[in-house]
Order: structure tokens, then sequence, then C-alpha cells
């Protein structure tokens, strides 16, 4: 399988490929990264096409995974455990004025 169409949502992690994420969005982040329609800068921008560790989410999921990854509330889904790469400023300000903290999935922030 390849996996070179595929991306991971920056912001939850989410993994799908460019068009289903410019089809449907993210099934987490939607209302915050507005990724689908005609236009693919969200896309490019707020997701990357470089991941590792790649995990199932499954229904109303409860595990160790979820929880270390802190997805415990998100979709049924593949989830990337580390993303490269780092939401754009002017986008993590728009997270910050609607209360979203920003968590970069990138391994540089360990706690
Ligand atoms: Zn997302």
């Amino acid at each position: 399988m390849s996996l070179r169409q595929e991306r991971a949502c920056m912001l939850c992690g989410v993994i799908r490929t460019q068009q289903q994420f410019l089809r449907e969005g993210c099934p987490n982040c939607e209302a915050e990264l507005s990724f689908a329609g005609e236009d693919t800068t969200n896309v490019i921008e707020c997701t990357s096409p470089s991941f590792e560790g790649i995990v199932a989410l499954g229904e109303a999921e409860q595990s160790w995974v979820a929880k270390w990854l802190r997805i415990d509330n998100f979709q049924p889904g593949l989830y990337a455990v580390k993303v490269s790469g780092k939401l754009p400023p002017d986008v993590v300000n728009d997270l910050e004025a609607k209360g979203i903290h920003y968590r970069p999935r990138d391994g540089s922030v360990t706690d």
C-alpha cells in the first residue's frame, strides 16, 4: 500500500489522502481549519505528508493509545503518532483566539 498520497492533520493527527481532506475535510478540525473545498492552501499548510507511527482509533475508544495521543474525543480513524511540521503562526493565532491550544505533534513538545 502506498502512503504517498496521504497526509496527517497537524492539529489532530488524523491521516487522510489529500483528496479526502479536500472533499470531506478533517473529521475533528474542519470547523477550525476549513480544509474542504477547491482551495488546497489549508490542506498544504495545515497537514503534513511526513508522519510516523500510525495507530487505528476505534469507536468510542478509551484505550491507553488514545489517552497517550490525547485523541480520546476524536472520530474513529487512522492517526499519526508524530507529524512533521507546524501550523502557520496566523492559524495558531486564530486557534488561540477560539480558545484552542495548539500542541505541535512533531515531537518538539514533551510533557
Ligand atoms: Zn484535524
